[in-house]
């Protein structure tokens, strides 16, 4: 079995690496590998019921974890 290791994203060019490294000068940003259904997979939804971001909420949160910022939830 497979462990879940989750991979790196470049948050400039979305180019993906199982390793953490630079690309663009940046840090890649860690994302867990997430289940199929999870909700975080999902593009970010507010309270009206509008799409706030095309991003799905793995993306933002890994982002601004990376910032030093947790990303405000619902
Ligand atoms: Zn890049």
């Amino acid at each position: 079995m497979r462990e879940c290791i989750g991979f790196y994203i470049c948050p400039v060019c979305f180019a993906v690496s199982e390793e953490a490294g630079e690309h663009h000068d940046r840090q890649m940003v860690h994302c867990d590998e997430l289940p199929v259904g999870d909700e975080r997979l999902k593009p970010v939804i507010n309270k009206e019921g509008d799409l706030e971001s095309h991003a799905p909420r793995w993306f933002l949160e890994a982002v601004w974890e990376a910032a030093g910022m947790e990303f405000p939830s619902k």
